[in-house]
């Protein structure tokens, strides 16, 4: 179905009540837990189970305003049905729509899975504190993810294509169990055959279409060649993943300062009010859910 490109606030916004010199910003900090109308522009299948939506804020003011960094997440709401939190997959350098990529695990997630091009959602955030993007800029940066993790970081992966001569040596290793889960397959295809990035696919189950690394994400480390005090390290996966990782990541000479994680943890309001994500003095949904490595190791069960 082709995407609508109609944008008719009038006829789909049920908020009518916001003076209309008020700007964008001004009326999402009005009120954090309104969702914004958005419409679904576009939908890709990534694999049996994940599907790529990119979103187009329908007011003009709040898709102005809209900006996020890397690693930060929107609360997401099927009216009717609820609201979940969903890492932003797309780089803040490309404005004016948002894009989700969403497993189907449940309730809300099948709903979602099941709308249209066209369909409206809530939108509210962006929420959270994202990979130190300024921070990074003259390093090497090596980026992990595993399954589902390359959503977050996909977001940051772009955002320094976008941004590619504020970086020294870029090396991409992305992990998945099977070859029909890897992700975002054509853009690395494209990838791989770039001189500027290094990157790394590998898979624990081949098949005879296979031909990248075989083994856990941690395989490639064997062979990987980084110069570690110029190194930022960026991960993002299951919660198994992570205490390997860094392990190959300090074999390697990487400084803990200079490790970086995302961690998905159950949340509601996304502003550290409800205490659904607090973990010890921490809430995940506004101390993170980006944490450096020491911060990090202080969440009970990470690391
Ligand atoms: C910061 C953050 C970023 C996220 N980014 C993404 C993303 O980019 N793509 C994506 O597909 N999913 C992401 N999630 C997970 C997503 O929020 C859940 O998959 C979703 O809420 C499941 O809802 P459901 O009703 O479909 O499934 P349910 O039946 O409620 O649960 C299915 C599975 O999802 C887990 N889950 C349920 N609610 C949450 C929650 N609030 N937070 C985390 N896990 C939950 C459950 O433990 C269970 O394993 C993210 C979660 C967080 C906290």
């Amino acid at each position: 179905m082709p995407a609508n490109t109609d944008f008719n606030p009038v006829v789909v916004s049920p908020y009518h009540d916001e003076p209309a010199a008020m700007t964008g910003q001004e009326l999402m900090a009005a009120n954090p837990y309104r969702p914004w109308p958005a419409r679904i522009t576009s939908i890709t299948e990534l694999t049996a189970t994940e599907k790529l939506f990119e979103f187009r804020l329908i007011d003009e003011r709040i898709r102005e305003a809209f900006r996020h960094e890397p690693g930060q997440f929107v609360e997401l709401t099927i009216f009717g049905v609820g609201e979940a939190p969903i890492s932003i997959s797309s780089s803040p350098s490309k404005r004016g729509f948002i894009e989700l990529c969403v497993r189907r695990a449940g309730r809300f997630t099948e709903a979602l899975h099941k709308m249209q091009c066209g369909d409206i959602v809530g939108i509210r955030g962006p929420f959270g504190r994202g990979f130190p993007f300024e921070e990074m800029k003259g390093h090497d940066i090596l980026l992990v993810a595993g399954g589902l993790g390359i959503a977050p970081l996909r977001s940051l992966i772009n955002n320094i294509h976008d941004e590619r001569s504020d970086f020294g040596k870029v090396t991409i290793i992305y992990g998945s169990k099977n070859p029909s889960e890897v992700m975002f397959r054509n853009q690395f295809e494209m990838w791989r055959h770039r001189k500027d990035f290094d990157l790394y696919l590998t898979v624990d189950n081949p098949d005879d279409t296979w031909d990248g690394e075989v083994g856990l994400v941690t395989k490639p480390f064997e062979h990987l060649e980084i110069s570690p005090a110029n190194t930022f390290g960026a991960v993002c996966g299951p919660p198994v993943m992570y205490r390997f990782v860094v392990a190959e990541m300090r074999k390697k000479g990487i400084s803990y300062d200079h490790i970086y994680m995302s961690f998905e943890r159950h949340m509601k309001c996304g502003m550290g009010k409800c205490g659904h994500c607090q973990i010890g003095h921490q809430y995940c949904c506004i101390d993170g859910p980006v944490f450096n490595y020491w911060e990090a190791k202080n969440i009970q069960g990470s690391m």
